[in-house]
């Protein structure tokens, strides 16, 4: 997804070569090169974007919830949760900075770097030695297979640095600060609680619906949309973290929603177990990967939150409820793609499959012969997607099919890899950008495409990032963005630091036209009248949201106008 070499950036190419470390930032993530080398690893850089860093988290957080306890209340009639309404009034600390331009704003950066820098500082001295770290993160490299390496490495230097990439948190109580992935969400919250177990998780909730406060619980901030922002708390669940509970034989695992996807790929691995899909990348939670939709592509492959079994979900009373398919199916189908508007995910139950090698071919040509085998491809291929960079106008198409073979099978091979699910499906992205996404129906994908790509040609020709291409089989969420139908994807990204919303504003009546729905965790500038011609269920999701959260404890401004509540 990243923009290819010599993208025509100021300087790119000059400076490139005359600095390695430039040279592969600029052209992007090789998942085949050679491992880091140990002088990439910027501790002060990793402290920032450490969520765990954050003060107020003690021994107990640390070492993390161990076995579910049994659901308040569950199977509950949800009629009888309903209380009065009344507005949550946002506390008088705090203001929310959503920039949907993209531009940075320099007091706010000058600000960030001032408090970051000092927070590096002692951090880096807590740690143990970098060079200890990055030794015995090349210890365990040493016996993977040579085609895993590059990629292990990568995860073993972030983990030595004891990064979790994503969010940009400064501060835990007043003066704080949030923003997202890219920079282009920020918010200044009276709070940043952690609370560190699903217990404490109830009690918050609880308090912030005695407090009128806005609660919203926040993933690895790798969502687009101001989903996250508020002066009010923003709670992390970097405690809730790791497989509560596993069942190989019924190939299930219970799930804490503040789990990456990475470690949870890592630990159901260790078990020989996989997902059946994962998105472009894994360095979102659980909770916000199925908050927003994600997911990957397979013209039979669901998004992630059709993996799921059960769910406990954290109501604004602090209940804990359970619901699946069986108990509560209503408040399930609902919750499942949610964006945090029902109450909090404490956990959920996975359905898996045993561990799975992909075979994964890459390779690049001609627009027009791709569309003409489109078909044919997608048909063809357990995953199979497409990336257009208008600018240099050429593909790069991505196939991947399950298989036996060992990774050596294909050591050498141009374009080719074999390697664990885990592993394959996702990218390593590094180079920061911005994206707008919709899900149109599957019958409409290659038209859809086609006038995207015919408006970016004559008014964008020179947007270096792709046009990504996917395919959804349906499924039955009600918010989620395939819905009772099939569905194509197209993500149009731009590069971080230039202004994204003229390009995505001047392209998002195409998907209109072409009934899409937007990615609930991209840009887009949709709001509840629009969305509930999207969606057969939408009524329902507003009537089910305000009987769970009469008082709005769950809802932001920007959860305000979407579901027009
Ligand atoms: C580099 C990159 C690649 C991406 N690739 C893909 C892709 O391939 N496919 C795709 O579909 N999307 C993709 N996305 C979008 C991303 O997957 C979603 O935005 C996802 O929601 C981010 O998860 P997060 O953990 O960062 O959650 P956040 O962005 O922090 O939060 C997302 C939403 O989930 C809610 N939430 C978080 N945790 C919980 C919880 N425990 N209970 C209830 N609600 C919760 C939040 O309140 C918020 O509304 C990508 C984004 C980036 C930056």
């Amino acid at each position: 997804m990243d923009p290819p070499r010599g993208d025509g950036r100021r300087g790119g190419r000059r400076r490139a070569r005359r600095h390695g470390a430039a040279a592969r930032a600029a052209r992007g993530p090789d998942l085949r090169a050679p491992p880091p080398r140990p002088a990439r690893v910027d501790p002060a850089r990793d402290a920032r974007g450490d969520l765990r860093a954050g003060r107020g988290r003690g021994a107990r957080g640390r070492a993390g919830p161990r076995a579910l306890p049994p659901a308040r209340g569950p199977g509950r009639r949800l009629e009888r949760l309903g209380r009065p309404a009344r507005e949550a009034p946002e506390p008088a600390r705090g203001r929310e900075l959503v920039r949907r331009d993209g531009r940075p704003r320099r007091r706010d950066a000058d600000g960030d770097r001032g408090r970051d820098a000092g927070r590096a500082h002692r951090d880096a001295r807590r740690r143990p030695p970098e060079r200890a770290r990055l030794r015995d993160a090349r210890d365990r490299l040493r016996d993977l297979p040579r085609d895993d390496r590059a990629r292990a490495a990568r995860r073993e230097a972030a983990r030595a640095g004891g990064r979790r990439c994503g969010a940009r948190v400064t501060g835990s109580g007043a003066g704080s600060r949030w923003s997202n992935w890219s920079g282009c969400v920020a918010c200044e919250p009276a709070a940043l609680p952690a609370p560190a177990s699903e217990a404490e998780l109830a009690a918050l909730v609880a308090r912030a619906g005695t407090e009128r406060r806005t609660l919203r619980v926040a993933g690895t901030g790798h969502s687009f949309t101001p989903l996250v922002a508020t002066s009010g708390w923003v709670a992390r669940l970097d405690a809730l973290a790791g497989i509560a509970a596993s069942d190989s034989a019924r190939l299930e695992a219970e799930v804490w929603a503040g789990t990456t996807l990475r470690d949870l790929g890592e630990a159901l691995l260790a078990r020989g177990l996989a997902q059946e899909n994962l998105g472009d990348v894994d360095v979102q939670t659980v909770g916000g990967a199925l908050g927003t939709g994600t997911h990957g592509t397979g013209v039979g492959l669901r998004n992630l939150s059709a993996q799921v079994a059960s769910l406990r979900l954290v109501l604004a009373s602090g209940e804990v409820v359970e619901c699946s398919a069986e108990r509560e199916p209503d408040l399930f189908r609902a919750a499942r793609v949610s964006f945090g508007a029902l109450g909090v995910v404490s956990a959920a139950r996975f359905r898996l499959l045993p561990a799975y090698r992909l075979h994964e071919r890459v390779r690049r040509g001609p627009l027009a012969a791709c569309l003409e085998r489109l078909a044919e491809s997608v048909a063809g291929s357990r995953h199979y997607e497409f990336f257009w960079f208008p600018k240099q106008d050429f593909v790069e198409e991505k196939a991947l099919h399950p298989t036996a073979a060992e990774p050596d099978a294909v050591a050498g091979a141009k374009g080719e890899r074999i390697g664990w699910s885990a592993h394959v499906l996702p990218s390593v992205r590094e180079l920061k950008f911005n994206e707008m996404e919709y899900s149109v129906p599957a019958e409409a994908g290659p038209a859809c495409f086609r006038a995207v790509e015919a408006r970016m040609r004559a008014r964008w020709p020179e947007v270096a990032w792709p046009v990504e291409y996917r395919t959804l089989a349906a499924d039955d969420a009600w918010l989620s963005t395939a819905s009772e139908r099939a569905t194509v994807t197209i993500s149009i990204h731009e590069d971080a630091r230039r202004p994204h919303e003229p390009l995505f504003s001047d392209l998002e009546p195409i998907f209109v036209e072409h009934e899409g729905r937007p990615h609930w965790g991209k840009w887009h500038a949709r709001k509840a009248a629009d969305l509930a011609r999207l969606y057969p269920r939408f009524d329902d999701f507003a009537r089910l949201r305000a009987r769970v959260d009469p008082r709005g404890v769950f809802l932001n401004d920007h959860l305000r106008a979407l579901l027009g509540a």
